[in-house]
């Protein structure tokens, strides 16, 4: 929207809306592969970019559009793209900005694909990535300082919800004259902006809490336009990881609840969070809302909310553990997030449950661990449901 001194929440439902001749009050969704043109004039005029608009579906397509325009919006981003999954997103991030030679420095704790994308696939054309800890700034500082195009990191991260200090490790870039991208998927900006601490790219898994409600894949990256329209957008035009329109209304249609629903999960998390601290079987609790989070002041700073990620261990080992995840009847025992419908995940034998054993235990993920992704039912249910786990 034009006006940008609209707060958050009238953004999340009136930026970038579009309406047709008819008169939809809800933005018509434009399932449409290519568009026609009045004359072979505009037709050669769009083509060479001499007139905007729009000419097939893999290039704009103003459903995608809207979604784009109403996240950059809400991240208070210049520009941005969406594309067909998170995945997607961090790809064409790479394709975009590396080249064969190149260095990335990465939290030791992102998501598993993208550990993927990086050693085995950015490999293979000759890219490297050196990993860190996300809340080690010397050990940032010693790999940027050898040199890389970006550093990359989630915060808080996944599973143990460690907090990074986005402004610190902004300086850092600058300093060694690299770009600072982060995957802002466990927050979405109605938590944290990681742009107002610096970020020159944000991307997003939009299939979690942007969808909500577990029903499509999507992705996005937004930021700074220059790097948007020079490095990002001919990659997406050209390779074709583009975002379905019918997926782009979902998604833009979640985006008008975003800010209603994460504060009422982290609600909710924090709630559980702080019963889980007082039960007698369970040994620590990881939720960047409690005061016992190692950076709580921090994510107090750079964080709304604690977000719907609530990590805990149990006393024991993988029996006792899995007794909790075997007895729950509302968490439903998946290994997504995001969701409406609460979730239970226990990390060693699922989302990390490939990586080496001593890789693991470094990692801190150990088989008592169990996390949980809070979603909209009522709290004292959850709570109910989680304690017949301890009792069993
Ligand atoms: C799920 C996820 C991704 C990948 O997104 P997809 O939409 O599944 O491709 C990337 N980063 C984080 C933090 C995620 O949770």
């Amino acid at each position: 929207m034009e006006d940008d001194n609209f707060q958050f929440d009238t953004l999340a439902v009136r930026a970038g809306a579009y309406h047709t001749e008819y008169g939809a009050h809800t933005e018509p969704i434009f399932l449409t592969s290519s568009f026609v043109f009045d004359s072979p004039e505009q037709a050669a005029a769009r083509f060479s970019g001499a007139e905007p608009g729009n000419i097939y579906s893999r290039f704009t397509n103003p459903t995608v559009d809207a979604f784009v325009t109403r996240l950059a919006a809400l991240e208070g981003a210049e520009a941005g793209i969406a594309t067909s999954s998170g995945m997607s997103a961090i790809m064409t991030v790479c394709l975009g900005l590396l080249s064969a030679g190149d260095r990335i420095v990465a939290s030791h704790s992102i998501f598993g694909s993208t550990t993927q994308l990086f050693t085995q696939v950015l490999s293979r054309f000759g890219i490297t990535t050196e990993f860190v800890g996300l809340t080690d700034l010397a050990a940032w500082e010693k790999a940027l300082k050898q040199g890389a195009k970006f550093a990359y990191l989630e915060t808080p991260s996944n599973p143990l919800t460690d907090v990074a200090d986005i402004a610190a490790l902004k300086q850092l870039t600058e300093r060694y004259g690299a770009l600072l991208v982060v995957d802002n998927c466990f927050c979405t900006p109605a938590l944290q902006k990681p742009i107002e601490f610096g970020a020159d790219l944000v991307v997003h898994s939009a299939t979690k809490f942007i969808d909500g409600q577990g029903r499509v894949l999507g992705g996005a990256v937004v930021g700074k336009r220059a790097l948007i329209e020079s490095s990002l957008l001919p990659v997406l035009r050209t390779t074709g990881p583009c975002l379905s329109p019918f997926n782009a209304w979902l998604l833009l249609k979640g985006l008008e609840t975003l800010s209603i629903r994460m504060e009422r999960m982290s609600a909710s998390a924090l709630q559980l969070a702080q019963w889980l601290s007082t039960q007698p079987m369970v040994e620590a609790v990881y939720y960047p809302g409690l005061a016992s989070h190692p950076q709580f002041s921090l994510a107090a700073r750079q964080q709304r909310a604690g977000g719907a990620i609530v990590t805990f261990t149990v006393k024991g080992g993988r029996a006792e553990a899995w007794n909790v995840v075997r007895a729950c009847r509302l968490f439903s025992v998946t290994a997504n997030i995001g969701d409406a419908r609460s979730t239970i995940t226990h990390p060693a034998t699922t989302t990390h449950g490939r990586i080496a054993p001593d890789v693991r235990q470094a990692a801190r993920i150990g088989e008592n661990l169990i996390r949980l992704s809070v979603g909209l039912e009522n709290a004292q249910d959850l709570q109910a449901d989680l304690q017949k786990g301890f009792s069993s």
